[in-house]
């Protein structure tokens, strides 16, 4: 058996042509502010990728950015000069931060009517508790994949390697409330495979290149890699030995082109969603 490859720059182009339609019907144009601190090429690369994404659909991006040497008190002022500024529907702070900030008070302070992110306590609170929220934009990506191939979550058991605040927590949070029955696994987990061979969904967001092999998946499993990791070569690779593995699964996302375009496509999608609720509330 050879895996069905989920094509996650297909999804997102789909995903982002329906955005487009939608934001041309609106009577004000959402606002993207994202901030970037510092000069960290990753982050500025990420950074400049939300920027084209937004223009391509419609979205107004401001970019601001900041030295490394801004002080705390200075870049929680820029996030309250957003937080009030009427065309800016979505705010987005390029993680990581210098270490003399806070990341936790900088996310904190983002308004969450604003928190396209879905980093915000109180949005995690309300996605944790069923309601209407900012869904963090990874781990609402990888729903938004299962959707869109039909690969229903119901009753089906999901393990998901890693639990950061941003990808494998909310993951597993998104699954269960789809009615999944969800694992979590992560670097104290023994048997590592004991766990991931149970799984009729596996995903693999531990940012370890290649580490979930053939062994580590159950025939027919749906297998959902996350990782972005850079190999000896320089070349960009998943969690997942991705050769392998697709010969075992029965649905498979490549690195790159899986979860990687899903996750600005979520940011619009959020933004969006912030212009249109911005709306109801004038
Ligand atoms: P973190 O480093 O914050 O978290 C990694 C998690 O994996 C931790 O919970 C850690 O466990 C666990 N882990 C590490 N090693 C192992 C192991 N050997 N066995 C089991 N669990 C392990 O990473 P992120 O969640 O931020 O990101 C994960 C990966 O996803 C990275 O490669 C990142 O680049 C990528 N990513 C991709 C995105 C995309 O858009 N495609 C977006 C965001 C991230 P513990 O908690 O015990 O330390």
């Amino acid at each position: 058996m050879t895996a069905t490859i989920i094509n996650g720059k297909e999804v997102a182009s789909n995903l982002r042509n329906e955005i487009k339609d939608e934001v041309i019907t609106l009577s004000v144009t959402p606002g993207l502010a994202v901030i970037l601190v510092g000069d960290n090429p990753a982050s500025r690369s990420y950074v400049k990728g939300k920027e084209k994404a937004s223009i391509e659909v419609g979205i107004y991006s401001e970019l601001k950015e900041l030295p490394s040497d801004i002080s705390e008190k200075e870049l929680l002022d820029m996030v309250e000069h957003y937080n009030s500024h009427p065309d800016i529907h979505g705010i987005l702070v390029q993680l990581p931060l210098p270490e003399h900030i806070s990341e936790k008070k900088v996310i904190e302070h983002i308004s969450p009517e604003k928190d396209v992110d879905g980093f915000h306590p109180v949005n995690i609170g309300r996605m944790m508790t069923g309601k209407d929220a900012f869904l963090p934009c990874t781990p609402f990506g990888i729903l938004q994949m299962l959707k869109y191939k039909n690969i229903s979550t119901e009753g089906k058991h999901a393990v998901i390697v890693g639990r950061s605040n941003i990808v494998g927590k909310p993951v597993g949070q998104l699954l269960l409330n789809e009615n999944a029955t969800v694992t979590y696994c992560h670097s104290k987990t023994p048997d590592l495979a004991s766990f991931t061979t149970q799984a009729d969904i596996l995903i693999a967001a531990a940012g370890r290149a290649e580490f979930i092999d053939e062994t580590h998946v159950k025939k027919g499993a749906v297998v959902i890699d996350v990782g972005m990791n850079r190999k000896e070569n320089g070349k960009l690779c998943g969690d997942v030995a991705y050769d392998n593995v697709k010969e075992k699964a029965s649905y498979i996302t490549p690195v790159p082109g899986g979860v990687g375009p899903m996750t600005i496509t979520m940011l619009l999608y959020n933004t969006l969603q912030s212009a249109k609720k911005h709306l109801e509330r004038v």
